[in-house]
C-alpha cells in the first residue's frame, strides 16, 4: 500500500488499452494481449488468461476509467472501495526483504484475474487520493484524445495519457503547423 505506484501504473495502462482512447482499436483483443499486459506489469499467475478473463478485465477497465473521471475525492474513494471488495482481504504487513515491513492488501485465494487487478488498481487509486490528491486524476491534454490518467510524477506536470503516443502526436502537429506557417 505504500508502493501504490504499481497499482497506478496498472490502472493508467489498463484504461489506455481501451478503444475509446485508441481510435476504436482495442489493445486487449484477446488472451495473448492480456498475458503481455500482465507480464509488462510484473503480474504472475498460474496458467495463461482465458477469454472470460479478457471480458472481465475489459469491463474492469470501464470501471477504473469511471473512477479516474470522478468529480470528487469521495466518489473516487467509494469507487475504489467497490473494486477492492471484490477480492481484497484486510490489510496486512509483509516483510519487505530489508528487515522492514510494508502494508499490503492480500487477495482471496482463488480470486479471478480481473478481481485481483481490481484490488491492485484500487490500491493505486486510494494511494493517489491520500498522497497527492484527487486533482491528480486528469484528462489527456492531446487534442482529440479521450484518455484519462492519474499523474503520480513528482512535479505533477504529466499531460498525456500515453506520453510516447499522445506527446509525440502533439509534437508532430506543432511541427507541421510551424512548417505550414513557414510556407505561407
Ligand atoms: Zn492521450
Amino acid at each position: 500500500m505504500d508502493d501504490y505506484a504499481w497499482g497506478v501504473a496498472v490502472a493508467n495502462d489498463l484504461v489506455a488499452t481501451s478503444p475509446t482512447v485508441r481510435a476504436g482499436e482495442d489493445a486487449l483483443p484477446g488472451p495473448a494481449a492480456l498475458a503481455e499486459f500482465l507480464a509488462a506489469h510484473r503480474l504472475h499467475r498460474d496458467g495463461p488468461p482465458a477469454g472470460e478473463d479478457v471480458r472481465q478485465v475489459r469491463f474492469l477497465r470501464r470501471e477504473v476509467r469511471g473512477i479516474i473521471e470522478t468529480e470528487t475525492a469521495e466518489q473516487a474513494v467509494a469507487g475504489a472501495r467497490v473494486l477492492i471488495r471484490r477480492a481484497g482481504l484486510p490489510p496486512a504487513l509483509a516483510p519487505r526483504g530489508d528487515g522492514r515491513w510494508e502494508w499490503v492488501v492480500p487477495t482471496a485465494p482463488g480470486a479471478g484475474l480481473a478481481d485481483e487487478l481490481a484490488a491492485l488498481a484500487a490500491v493505486g487509486v486510494l494511494g493517489v487520493v491520500r498522497t497527492l490528491g484527487h486533482e491528480r486524476f486528469r484528462p489527456c491534454a492531446a487534442p482529440g484524445c479521450r484518455g484519462v490518467f492519474a499523474d503520480i510524477s513528482r512535479a505533477g506536470r504529466r499531460r498525456y495519457c500515453m506520453p510516447d503516443v499522445c506527446g509525440n502526436r502533439v509534437n508532430v502537429a506543432n511541427h507541421r503547423a510551424r512548417r505550414r506557417e513557414g510556407v505561407r
